[in-house]
């Protein structure tokens, strides 16, 4: 029998109740699919702060870099804004992000069929099924490029530059066509090979890498293009890598035309088979301690982990298809429809055991 080990980060605000939901769920596919689970706990963000006096205690990264893979909540919330930035919860989520290695930022754009009508694109643009997967590259790029100002012409000038190592470029477009490979074998690279230097290099790259996976359909986009394509004709995308800046505006604009925040998950991989999957959603603390939160995202990025670093495959469709078939009748208040049942954060997960059974 396959044994996993989950470190929790339930984090603060709405985040302990939507993981305790998730854990349930990864419970009952784990018996139906016959894997273990074993959980550890940990402090991250504003309760580690109050506990600990550090938003990443040593504790944390230790019990993580343990584990199989992670399971983060949601951290931060008013009680910590007053500090500074880098004593501040966010910044336990950046800390472990860098401490894990994690380089690869994966976030999904999905339209549930019962939730169509939320998103903001008409039924025609959105067709059969939507189901888009973004891959950014997150430590490298124009984010971290050499910046500064200085004198020009008598007057201030700034500067960014983007910079990226074949290295760089290599790591990330591997993880996209892994992914391609477990979903439809179609992957779109996203760039501005016509105007940048870093970009042609980038298409260089992905094109060279594409020789080690002959069955993945590889296509080009300049960014403009896919930013458009993107609300005009999103279902010819399967697969989208980006670099880090294109892939922030990019996954931002993909993850809207689902309509529905509390409804998605997101990923960050490393090198290893070591992830953090973590819905994309804040700690909500205005709703927090009510039960009354939407714990789909946590528990879909659940399904995410089970996917790309436990390779359980079947558990992680059997989540999507169970969430699928609860949200016909069933919604938290900020998915709620007329005509729907309304139901409570933890009788939504207890619902959508049910609908695995
Ligand atoms: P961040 O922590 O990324 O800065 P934020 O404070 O901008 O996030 P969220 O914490 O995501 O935003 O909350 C934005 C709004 O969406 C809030 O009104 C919150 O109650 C609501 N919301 C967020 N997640 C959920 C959820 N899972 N269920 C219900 N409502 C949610
Ligand atoms: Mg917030």
């Amino acid at each position: 029998m396959n044994k996993y080990n989950i470190c929790l980060l339930k984090g603060d605000g709405i985040g302990p109740e939507i993981v305790n939901e998730a854990v349930k769920v990864l419970d009952c596919v784990a018996d139906k699919y016959g894997f273990q689970v074993n959980y550890d706990e940990a402090l991250l963000g504003g309760s580690a702060i109050d506990a600990k006096g550090t938003p990443l205690p040593q504790e944390t990264i230790d019990k993580c870099k343990a584990s199989d893979s992670v399971l983060l909540g949601a951290v931060g919330g008013p009680k910590w804004d007053k500090l500074p930035g880098k004593e501040r919860p966010e910044a336990g989520l950046l800390g472990i992000r860098g401490a894990l290695g994690l380089f690869a930022n994966l976030r999904p754009a999905v339209i549930f069929e019962p939730l169509k009508s939320a998103s903001p694109l008409k039924d025609e643009i959105i067709g059969d099924k939507l189901d888009v997967m973004v891959v950014r590259e997150l430590t490298g790029g124009i984010y971290f490029g050499e910046r500064g100002r200085r004198e020009a012409d008598g007057e201030v000038e700034a500067y960014d530059t983007e910079q990226y190592k074949v290295s760089e470029i290599k790591r990330i477009a591997k993880v996209a066509f892994e992914m391609a490979m477990k979903r439809n074998k179609k992957l779109t690279s996203v760039d501005k090979a016509n105007v940048l230097e870093a970009s042609r290099l980038w298409r260089e790259t992905v094109i060279e890498m594409s020789k080690d996976y002959p069955e993945v359909e590889l296509n080009h986009l300049y960014v403009d293009n896919t930013a458009m394509q993107l609300v005009i004709n999103p279902g010819q995308f399967d697969v989208i890598l980006t670099n880090n800046i294109f892939g922030d505006i990019l996954s931002d604009e993909a993850s809207m035309i689902s309509g529905s925040i509390g409804m998605l998950a997101s990923a960050s991989l490393s090198d290893s088979s070591l992830g953090l999957y973590e819905p994309i959603h804040g700690s909500a603390p205005d709703i927090a301690g009510q039960n009354i939160a939407n714990p789909l995202a946590t528990i879909l990025s659940v399904a995410m982990m089970l996917k790309y670093s436990l390779n359980e495959p079947k558990a992680a469709e059997a989540i999507e298809n169970a969430v699928n078939k609860v949200l016909a009748e069933n919604r938290t208040p900020d998915i709620y429809e007329e005509g729907k049942n309304k139901v409570t954060c933890s009788e939504m997960g207890d619902l959508v055991c049910k609908a695995l059974a």
